[in-house]
Order: C-alpha cells, then structure tokens, then sequence
C-alpha cells in the first residue's frame, strides 16, 4: 500500500520487474483541483494510472472552471454575445446540462452564474447582494438562452454567465471512472460530493459508503459522503458497484449572520440560498453527471418534489430534512439504505 500526493515528490516504486500487478495491491492520492479535496483509492492499477488521472483533473480545471483564465467556460463568459469555440467535451457538458435544466424544471440552471458572483461562501468576506444588485440580475438566468451550435460553437447573450459548479465534478468523475476501467481492479473515487465506485472490492464485495449528518459536518470529510472506514460517523450507509452516488449539501459552503445561515445553492427564482425543507440530497446513478445536478436541484426543489422528479426518472434517491427527517423514494428504498443512527 502506497501512498502518493498530487504535485508532491516521486515516490519510490518498487522495480518494475513483475509483469502482473496484485489485483489487491492498494494505491492512494490525495490532490486538490475544482476549490476539493479528491481521493482516490485504487486497487490493482498499473504504474502510470494515478499521474494519468491527475493530468485528466489539470485538463478539466483549465477547460471547465469559471476562475481560470482561458478556460473554455471564461472565453464564454468574456465574449460579450459572440460566438465561441470550445472543446468538444464542455460542448457536451452544455448541452447536457441544458437537458437537466429542462428535467428540473429550472431549478437547475448553468446560467445562475451572475447570482453566484453576487456571493462569496468559501472566500471570507461573506458578501452577498443588495436586494436591487440581486432582483436586477434575475432576468439573466435562462439556460434556454445559451445556443449550443455546430462545430462546437457557443453563444451566450451579452451580460450573461454560465457556472458549473453543480455539474463538473460529476462530469469530471464519469470521466475519470472511465480512465481507470480495464487499468485497475477496482477503484473509490472521491471529488468531494461526488464518489464513484469502480468494479468491486478485491474481495469481491461492494464499496460501502457513508451520508454524512448535515447536523455534525465533518471539517476534515467536508463532502457529504465519507468512506465508512475513517473516524467521521456517517448517518447511513449505501453500498454500490459500479456507480456513482453524489451528495449536495445546505452545509458544505456557507456562512452565517446574526442566526441565519447563507449557503451556495442557489434559488434561480429569487437569486437567495435555496430555503426548501431540505439540508441534504443524495442520489445513486451510473452517471455522476446527471446525479450532481439532480442533487443540487432537489435542494432547491424541496423533498416533495425531489422525490417524485428522482422517483420517476430512475433514481434512488435520500433526503435529509433540515428537521433531521430521513426521506427515501422507492428507489432507494429498494436499492437499500443502512441506517446507523
Ligand atoms: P458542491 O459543489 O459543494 O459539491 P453542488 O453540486 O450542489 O455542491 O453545486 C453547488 C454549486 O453549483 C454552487 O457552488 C454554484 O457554483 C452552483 N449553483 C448554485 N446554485 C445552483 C443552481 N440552482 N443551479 C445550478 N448550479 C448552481
Ligand atoms: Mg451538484
């Protein structure tokens, strides 16, 4: 079992003589790319597979980060209503979530972007808008107005701005769980909210992973989800193969002023923290993609909603209630949640 760290020293390798890697070999990294801290666990995997997915999370923070110069998500931005060009694969991403938006009636939407410029959760400053910044602002979250063209060509209305904050790390982590498949046994995959289980265990069994308690957030696991191995005390279990399951949480970012707490979802509505009944929202689905934005739309959606959008659209689904009520659709029910409380 070795240990490496993104950006750090080389470690030592053992001779690269043996032509087969133990499937139960365990690897480990630690890097920090999208404002999260990732961990990877890999089992079985050979020589050059965690470099290769640090380059893939470096290429995926220069294309799709709103706060990187020149990334493609910046160039659309600054663009003043021309058309850009961008990479195939934010391309894709756009028009993705642009069918979410459409799924959630809304309530998730790319173009939030000139509202969460508006706030800083995570910076120290706690600012937020004057009621006239934030209602003048409104009318420029529509996603129906990003026009996706041939050739990978975008456009998006002068004034307005796109952030992926609730969509890229699912993107980033489906991606990423595609790299490592046939060059590893087995993989956990953690980008902070977003875990995806890779194959199985190496004793075969599944990958067991833990719902944090919105009411005792973890400062060292700040992600809503945690492996059930370290000390942190998970409200619940799920156990996957081969699938993705993604937390978003009321807790994860924020600040607090005189009692009440500020925290970065979004209402696309009113441009305020989402005050739904709901604290968290976890989903399970192969596509980490699709769960990132369905997450962060139930919390704005609140749990009668969540329930029935992730029930019908085939996900199971667990809500946290801001009360400390537990809420499951069938799905899940089905699917099997360990209750640890
Ligand atoms: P995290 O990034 O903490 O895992 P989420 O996946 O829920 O959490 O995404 C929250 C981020 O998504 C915010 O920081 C912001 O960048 C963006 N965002 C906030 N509200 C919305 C919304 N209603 N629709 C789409 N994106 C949003
Ligand atoms: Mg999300």
């Amino acid at each position: 079992c070795s240990a490496q760290q993104a950006g750090g020293e080389t470690p030592t390798t053992p001779p690269a003589a043996a032509a087969t890697v133990d499937p139960a070999e365990k690897t480990t990294g630690v890097g920090f790319y999208f404002d999260t801290v990732v961990t990877i666990t890999l089992y079985g995997a050979d020589d050059t597979l965690m470099e290769d997915i640090w380059a893939a999370c470096k290429r995926y923070e220069n294309m799709l980060s709103k706060t990187v110069e020149g990334s493609d998500v910046s160039r659309i931005n600054n663009a003043h209503g021309q058309t850009v060009t961008v990479d195939a694969e934010t391309w894709n991403v756009l028009s993705e979530a642009k069918k979410l938006n459409r799924l959630t009636g809304g309530a998730f939407a790319i173009t939030i972007a000139p509202l969460t410029a508006q706030w800083d959760f995570t910076g120290g400053t706690n600012r937020m808008p004057t009621d006239e910044e934030r209602i003048a602002a409104l009318p420029l979250v529509d996603d129906e107005q990003l026009t996706l063209g041939e050739n990978n060509t975008v456009t998006l209305p002068d004034g307005m701005q796109i952030d992926l904050g609730g969509i890229a790390k699912g993107y980033i982590a489906d991606q990423v769980a595609a790299l490592v498949r046939g060059r590893c046994s087995g993989a956990m995959l953690n980008f902070g909210g977003n875990v995806y289980a890779v194959g199985t265990k190496p004793d075969g069994s599944a990958y067991r992973v833990g719902v944090q308690d919105p009411d005792e957030p973890n400062s060292s696991t700040p992600t809503g989800l945690m492996s059930v191995t370290n000390s942190s005390s998970p409200i619940g279990v799920v156990s996957v193969i081969d699938r993705s399951v993604v937390t978003s949480g009321i807790y994860e970012r924020g600040f607090t002023i005189d009692g009440v707490r500020y925290h970065h979802i979004l209402s696309p509505w009113t441009g305020l923290p989402s005050d739904s009944d709901l604290a968290s929202a976890t989903i399970i689905a192969e596509s980490s993609m699709d769960a990132d934005a369905l997450a962060t739309a139930c919390i704005v959606l609140g749990s009668e909603k969540a329930l029935q959008l992730t029930q019908e659209n085939g996900y199971p689904a667990l809500m946290i209630l801001r009360d400390g009520t537990v809420m499951m659709n069938d799905m899940m029910k089905q699917w099997g949640y360990t209750s640890l409380r």
